[in-house]
């Protein structure tokens, strides 16, 4: 029987696996990809995730590879604002980042496995799991824990009965690495028109992530035409043509969803879930991947605390819970409220006039998303009012 088994290898789980490992315990990681392997996603690492990563002791490692962000610039409904980061985020490819996690994990005690968990039970005193080798030989693991990592479409939480079905309309993302850009700097560029949006994460002056966020009834419409969407929709919403003109696809295009996971809980038993698999937050304000840190290490933490006094397993496991999902809860919230404001052109107005005549306002909300300030003070219900006042 293993201590823990961690369903992913994505940034969740490795960081689960580094942060068990300072504890004493080597976790088996069972990823369905074989590393390195790409994600789709807009590659901003918040400042706060720099932190995490601090913490795991991979920042100096893995800042050589990475473009440090000054700020974001927001363009659309009419205006054209320019928010600074308090500490530099970065840009930096999926590919590296999970890459370099995942060998950290490995060279601190855990053992990876390629196979995909196709199924999950309680059997007392932990949980069986059921994995499909790429042969297609399957094999059942037996974990006291179980750490639940494997993203937006997790088994692990469908399994557990903690999945949600998504309501409303759904969304979907396009986009990859795009070359013949010009006159890009250190922001993040956000251009946003109604619910949809892309994003723009500058790796040099001409070189870029590109994420195109659509409504699944414009999906087929957008889906042959993302690089002349981008081209367009940039000299529409910024009102400058010469810079986006050659943007071109540089390497494989990228496309996912629906953008939606929900749960109705983060545990069950004793498994534990963390990252995109205990919930998916709106990719807008780039919270993911600090989320994914963050709560891979809480949850490596709730389970060494489990396995060092099995007394205190249902306590420990249970403060998770409920701090796991008063975070989640919180910064959905942070999102909502991004994609307010951005989604009016009297709210976008009235925030760019904010910006300009009490920076420090904006400021709260900013390094609050960024995982760099106190998230309390910016959900605050008075310092909202005075964003838009
Ligand atoms: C379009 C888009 C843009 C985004 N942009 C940003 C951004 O700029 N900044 C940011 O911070 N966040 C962003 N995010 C969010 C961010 O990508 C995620 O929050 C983050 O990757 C979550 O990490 P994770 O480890 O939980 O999951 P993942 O990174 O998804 O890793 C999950 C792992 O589980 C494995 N897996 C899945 N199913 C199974 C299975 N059944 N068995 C075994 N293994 C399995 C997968 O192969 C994968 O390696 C974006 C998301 C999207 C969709």
């Amino acid at each position: 029987m293993f201590d823990v088994v961690i369903a992913g290898g994505g940034p969740a789980g490795s960081a689960a696996a580094i942060a068990l490992a300072g504890a004493g315990l080597k976790a088996l990681i069972v990823d369905k990809a074989l590393f390195p392997r790409n994600k789709a996603c807009g590659e901003y690492v918040s400042a706060g995730a720099v932190e995490q990563l601090r913490t795991l002791g991979l920042e100096s490692v893995l800042a050589p590879a990475a473009v440090p962000l000054v700020g974001i610039r927001l363009n659309g409904n009419g205006v054209r604002v320019e928010l600074r980061f308090s500490k530099a985020g970065w840009a930096l490819p999926r590919l590296q980042l999970d890459d370099e996690l995942l060998r950290c994990a490995i060279s601190r005690g855990a053992t990876f496995l390629q196979a995909r968990v196709e199924d999950v039970r309680e059997e007392a005193p932990g949980s069986l799991l059921t994995v499909r080798e790429p042969s297609g030989e399957t094999r059942v693991l037996q974990a006291r824990f179980v750490i639940g990592a494997d993203g937006a479409q997790s088994v692990v939480a469908r399994k557990c009965g903690l999945s949600v079905a998504p309501r409303g309309e759904q969304r979907f993302a396009l986009g990859g690495h795009y070359g013949g850009l010009r006159d890009l700097d250190r922001f993040v560029e956000m251009f946003v028109e109604g619910s949809s949006y892309f994003a723009v994460n500058p790796f040099d002056a001409a070189h870029a992530n590109i994420m195109v966020i659509v409504r699944e009834k414009d999906l087929s419409a957008r889906k042959n035409d993302v690089d002349q969407f981008i081209r367009e929709r940039a000299r529409a919403l910024s009102g400058n043509a010469a810079r986006f003109a050659g943007a071109r696809l540089e390497g494989k295009r990228i496309a996912v969803g629906p953008l939606a996971h929900s749960t109705r809980g983060v545990t069950a038993g004793n498994v534990l879930l963390a990252g995109d698999a205990a919930g998916f937050i709106d990719p807008f304000t780039g919270q993911g991947v600090y989320l994914a840190l963050r709560g891979g290490i809480a949850a490596a933490r709730a389970v060494a605390a489990a396995v060092a006094t099995p007394s205190s397993a249902p306590a420990a496991i249970e403060n998770y819970a409920s701090e796991l999902s008063s975070e989640m809860r919180r910064r959905g919230k942070l999102a909502r409220i991004v994609r307010t404001f951005t989604g009016s052109a009297a709210l976008s107005k009235r925030v760019a006039r904010n910006v300009e005549r009490n920076p420090e306002r904006v400021q709260i909300l900013i390094d609050a998303i960024a995982g760099c300030g106190p998230v309390a003070p910016a959900l605050a219900f008075g310092n909202l009012v005075r964003l838009v006042a």
